[in-house]
């Protein structure tokens, strides 16, 4: 057992020769060994062991507090952790912004306005903290620097936008679909295409007036819907005048204001269900007599037999 025999200065190098493999469950055991035969050299020991809970599970909150901690008993400034080399302050100025933004996204989506607002906020300070510097955490988990902290902040803004768009929508569609359309620049700017954004930008600007009721409604999808009707040229050249057309380009559709909508498609249900209860009735008078019928064929058959 040539383990007991290792000093702790030899157990810490060997924890680092395995984090230097990536196999971080030998390094964290051997972490915890070397500073239980009292080698911990700046505290080091823990703050690695932390670096590697984080890394277990990039959503808890409890793992960057815990580095944070350990960050903060230590004098140590340059250090590395595998091949990434980084600034102890850089590394707790990463958990610091790490947690807020877990606890800005954790907030309900109905708290739309305050969740935008946060997630906006956090996205300022990874850009004048952090800036252009690559995350260090990405870079020792991922293995890529591409994530740095100006990237971080077009993530985080363009979901702020579309929260608030999605939010807004059910209030001030106009001003939801301005939000979606910042969100799209966002993914744009991110390489993305957008095209969710796009569409949801472009569904809320939309005007109609509903067919029915004759009120206006913005916001397609939410506020109004298309629904097929039969729309004869007739009726057609009536809407030829209206700025806000009640019909969409194809004449395929008539527009109808969400209440109108709900009204007619909650009445419809009522009535189908009424059928639907009328035919299962029915269904079950025949069965009974059916089985009445079989019943008393299967009584004569067995009296003849006999
Ligand atoms: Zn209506």
């Amino acid at each position: 057992m040539a383990l007991f025999f290792k000093g702790g200065e030899q157990l810490y190098q060997e924890a680092l020769d395995a984090i230097g493999r990536k196999d971080y469950d030998a390094a964290l055991k051997k972490f915890q060994d070397a500073k239980e035969k009292g080698y911990d050299p700046d505290g080091l020991c823990m703050v690695y062991v932390s670096i590697i809970y984080v890394g277990k599970n990039r959503n808890n909150v409890r793992g960057y507090h815990h580095l944070l901690e350990n960050l903060h008993h230590t004098n140590a400034g340059t250090i590395k952790f595998g091949l990434t080399s980084f600034e102890t302050s850089d590394l707790a100025t990463e958990c610091e912004l790490a947690i807020m933004e877990i606890e800005a996204s954790n907030m309900s989506k109905d708290d739309y306005v305050n969740k935008g607002n946060r997630l906006i906020e956090v996205a300022g300070q990874y850009m004048s903290r952090i800036g252009e510097k690559n995350l260090k955490l990405d870079e020792i988990f991922k293995g890529n620097t591409i994530a740095t902290g100006n990237r971080e902040a077009l993530i985080l803004q363009a979901e702020a936008y579309s929260i608030l768009g999605k939010g807004y929508v059910r209030t001030d569609p106009k001003m939801a679909a301005e939000y979606m359309q910042m969100a799209y620049n966002f993914r744009k700017q991110l390489g993305d295409s957008g095209d969710e954004e796009m569409q949801l930008s472009q569904n809320f600007a939309r005007s109609a007036t509903c067919w029915i009721c004759g009120r206006p409604a913005n916001g397609q999808g939410i506020h109004f819907m298309a629904m097929r009707a039969d729309i004869e040229p007739v009726f057609q050249k009536m809407t030829d005048n209206d700025v806000v057309k009640p019909i969409s380009d194809d004449s395929r559709s008539v527009y109808v204001c969400m209440p109108c909508y709900t009204a007619i498609s909650n009445r419809s249900d009522e009535v189908s269900r009424v059928y639907y209860e009328r035919a299962l009735a029915d269904m079950r008078a025949m069965e009974a007599r059916l089985q009445a019928e079989i019943s008393s064929l299967r009584f004569s058959m067995s009296m003849n037999r006999r």
